[in-house]
């Protein structure tokens, strides 16, 4: 048995075999091959395998959706005999000395590339799969396997480092743990293993050679350990651990019901974050009151091109309906920094966390914006919805944004497209928004706050970067002072406001939030429970409820759209 320690990002505690995780190897220097004929042995054997796996899954889909899922794989299979496709790949090995990972990727990007540039909504699915196949073609070509097939059995997932987009694409229920070697706790792919309540480690010292691989491993997402191989002793000791969390966890499930009402009487909205339809499951396990953050971007990662209005709209309408009524908050799609997809076609940036992203990328590409928009306000007929926008700094953004928001409103009433209105409201994540929230209160009907990037350009510390935990503090005066600022300004307006950041779960805050008159939190639904409990614990003294348009009160002047 080794012992590794490392930072624990996500609680809880498995055991189980550790699958290596490997990416498409793309980079420069792979690009150029010497021996030509060696890359098309490779380039063979590696379409002969995918055409094994695509025939495996051809078959299961036929099993499991019957005729039209495994349609799709077989699609896949005619792509690897496109003589087309495989014209291009042979030309690019035998006239231009491409390694085969490089020729793949090229005919990848380039027939994907002029489907989708047809605009015709069928060959756009079609780009989508001949990406696919590249990439499956690719990870052969790497050494790294089928992940969805090795994922068969539930498994402790380790890498190098994941990025968001990778850490959604595994099936929650094939995922036991997470481990990586890099990696920072305000991450997008830490956030999404404690939303999807998967624990995981920062582990630089993980040895992740081959050997590894299928071998034995306990994660401890507590104490931020990995153990390799655990004797009998390490692994009784883990399991102590994890029986005095279950019994926690049934504890805390007795709270399931009960209200969100603070010792003095002060009701509070205690909602959860999700970062696909399918975290509603868990988020109403957990008892959550309404969804205070989906974050819509995960619909964008893991694919090829746009997702289009309807696509958009069925998830959006899943969600709502699934939350029965319940209020449920979209954050239009924060797109950038490290939630990054390559159909996008955005450039290079020297400081992406402060580049081009989220509004702004909306604010440049207006028909971006309203397809979501549109998706969204049909959606609102099925529940009770709200929308958000992430990363405002101006508020001529948010009216440049409403702009847009009843442009689409009256796309929809043009064709007589069924719709409701929503309340819409602006994340509070830049200094900037924070001190001007008292103008930003004038246009909107609530603020949520995001403390996680509110801390990384409060402080300028990088939220990725693992080497600044020290710097990256939330519960650092400034940050705090902020929030406050924002939430008097937001009930001076008569307006609500929420964190949605992660610093909304910590519960040693509980009580100092509900003092400074937050009116919501909202949460990891893992976090739901003992938030729930602090909530029922403290005391708010003479601290009143914003006086906001859910409780029967409606904002000074009337609301402004
Ligand atoms: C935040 O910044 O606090 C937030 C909730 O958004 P995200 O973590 O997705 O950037
Ligand atoms: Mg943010």
């Amino acid at each position: 048995m080794v012992k590794f320690s490392g930072n624990g990002v996500s609680g809880g505690i498995a055991v189980g075999k550790l699958f290596l995780f490997r990416k498409e190897k793309r980079e420069a220097e792979n690009r150029r091959a010497k021996d030509a004929g060696r890359e098309e042995e490779r380039f063979e054997a590696a379409r002969a395998e995918a055409s094994r796996q695509l025939g495996e899954l051809r078959k299961k889909a036929f099993r499991d959706a019957g005729e039209e899922g495994a349609g799709i794989f077989e699609a896949h299979q005619m792509i690897l005999e496109d003589e087309e496709f495989l014209g291009f790949i042979h030309a690019e090995i035998a006239e231009r000395q491409a390694s085969a990972e490089y020729a793949v990727a090229q005919a990848g990007d380039k027939f994907a590339g002029m489907l989708a540039a047809i605009g015709d909504e069928r060959l756009r699915e079609r780009a989508a799969d001949v990406r696919d196949v590249a990439e499956r073609l690719a990870a052969i070509l790497s050494g790294g396997g089928d992940a969805e097939e090795l994922l068969r059995e539930p498994m402790i997932l380790a890498a190098e480092e994941l990025t968001p987009s990778e850490t959604a694409r595994f099936p929650k229920e094939k995922l036991l743990a997470v481990v990586t070697r890099r990696g920072s706790e305000h991450s997008h792919a830490a956030i999404l293993a404690r939303t999807m309540g998967v624990p995981a480690v920062v582990c630089p010292a993980l040895p992740l050679s081959p050997e590894a691989n299928g071998k034995e491993a306990a994660v401890d997402g507590d104490a931020g350990e990995v153990y390799l191989e655990p004797d009998e002793g390490a692994k009784e000791a883990l399991g102590k651990k994890r029986a005095e969390r279950l019994e926690e966890e049934r504890r805390l499930r007795l709270l399931r019901e009960e209200a969100d009402v603070t010792l003095d009487g002060r009701r509070v909205r205690l909602y959860a974050n999700i970062g696909r339809p399918s975290d509603v499951d868990v988020a109403l396990r957990s008892g959550a009151g309404g969804i205070g953050l989906f974050r819509s971007e995960f619909l964008y990662l893991e694919r090829s091109d746009f997702p289009t209005e309807e696509e958009q709209f069925r998830a959006y309408r899943e969600v709502l309906e699934r939350m029965g009524g319940k209020k449920v908050i979209v954050r239009t799609m924060d797109i950038g920094a490290d939630k990054t997809a390559g159909y996008f076609g955005l450039d290079k940036e020297e400081n992406p966390a402060m580049g081009c992203r989220a509004i702004r990328i909306c604010l440049s590409r207006p028909e971006l914006f309203k397809t979501q928009m549109r998706a969204l306000y049909r959606a609102s007929c099925y529940g009770n919805l709200a929308v958000m926008f992430p990363m405002v700094a101006s508020a001529w953004e948010v009216k440049k944004l409403k702009e847009l928001a009843a442009e689409a409103r009256g796309e929809l009433a043009a064709a007589s497209v069924p719709f409701r209105e929503a309340e819409l409201g602006v994340m509070v994540e830049t200094p900037a928004a924070a001190l001007i929230s008292d103008e930003l209160a004038e246009e909107v009907d609530f603020f949520s706050v995001g403390t996680n990037d509110l801390t990384q350009y409060a402080l300028a510390a990088d939220r990725q970067n693992a080497k600044l935990e020290a710097f990256y503090q939330p519960r650092h005066t400034a940050v705090l002072r902020l929030i406050g600022m924002t939430v008097k300004n937001a009930h001076a307006a008569g307006i609500w406001v929420g964190i949605c950041g992660e610093l909304a779960a910590d519960v040693s805050m509980t009580e100092t939030f509900l003092r400074m008159g937050v009116d919501e939190l909202s949460v990891s639904p893992s976090m739901i429970l003992r938030v729930r409990k602090a909530i029922r614990e403290a005391d708010c003294g003479a601290q009143r409820p914003a006086p906001c348009r859910e409780d029967g009160m409606i904002r000074k002047g009337g609301r402004k759209r």
